[in-house]
């Protein structure tokens, strides 16, 4: 029952993502206007927008002009929940389960952003390390939370190093200053040594749609965010495995 709330949660929070990782990337604000359709501009009630639930009753159309609205929405309305319910149901109501929340949630904001413009947004990180670092200072006390600190800015540095030897490599931007900011969120929750296992793992990722994107020849810039926040939440959600795999190495 819990379950259920959680997952609804997570799709009022993604509906919300949704609006944020669009407008924001445009210099539109987030409250004005209010959601409207896109195509006859009428204002949408708030009952044309409940998550999942309008959808499905307008049966994916506009009330005014009928016209077919974008199932973008809903797909990131079914994944926020869904992020939210598995981190719920691995968790319960733990330390854990609110670190997930935070990493879903950029999970959702850095795919949208990312794969649509090609940028990771500042004040969702910002916003970000603020709350990491208050439940790290509340769960863990002091100075658990200042290494952390300290451990997301040896992640940021490194990024940083790694940019400037593959821009020599490369002779070309080869990391976004967006990812480099983003290792900084990583290193504050993972620590050092895991912020690099997952940017290895997060390589891992990228490289079929990396590989798929040049086949294709749509365009070459490949964005890396939107798998280096799945590296990190496929890290965390299955910590005591990688734990067990480095123990071994
Ligand atoms: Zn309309």
């Amino acid at each position: 029952m819990l379950g259920v709330l959680i997952f609804i949660i997570g799709t009022i929070f993604g509906s919300f993502f949704y609006v944020v990782g669009t407008r924001l990337p445009n210099h539109e604000s987030i409250i004005s206007p209010g959601s409207h359709c896109t195509y006859c501009n009428h204002p949408l009630k708030f009952y044309d927008l409940i998550p999942i639930i309008s959808f499905i009753f307008l049966k994916g159309k506009c009330r005014y002009c009928h016209k077919k609205l974008t199932h973008e929405y809903l797909v990131y309305e079914i994944f926020t929940g869904t992020l939210f319910l598995v981190s719920y149901l691995k968790f319960n109501f733990s330390y854990q389960f609110f670190i997930l929340l935070i990493i879903s949630s950029l999970v959702v904001l850095i795919f949208i952003t990312d794969f649509k413009y090609l940028i990771i947004l500042d004040s969702p990180l910002i916003i970000a390390i603020g709350l990491v670092f208050s439940l790290k200072l509340y769960y863990l006390g002091w100075p658990e939370a200042l290494f952390s600190l300290l451990d997301g800015l040896l992640a940021f540095l490194t990024m940083l190093l790694i940019r400037q030897i593959g821009n020599i490599i490369f002779k070309k931007e080869s990391l976004g200053g967006g990812d480099i900011k983003f290792s900084f969120v990583t290193g504050l929750i993972l620590g050092y040594k895991f912020t690099m296992i997952s940017l290895i793992l997060a390589t891992f990722l990228a490289l079929p749609y990396a590989v798929g994107t040049l086949l294709l020849k749509k365009n070459n810039e490949v964005p890396f965010g939107p798998f280096l926040v799945s590296s990190l939440f496929i890290i965390y959600f299955f910590f005591e495995k990688f734990q067990y795999v480095t123990y071994l190495i």
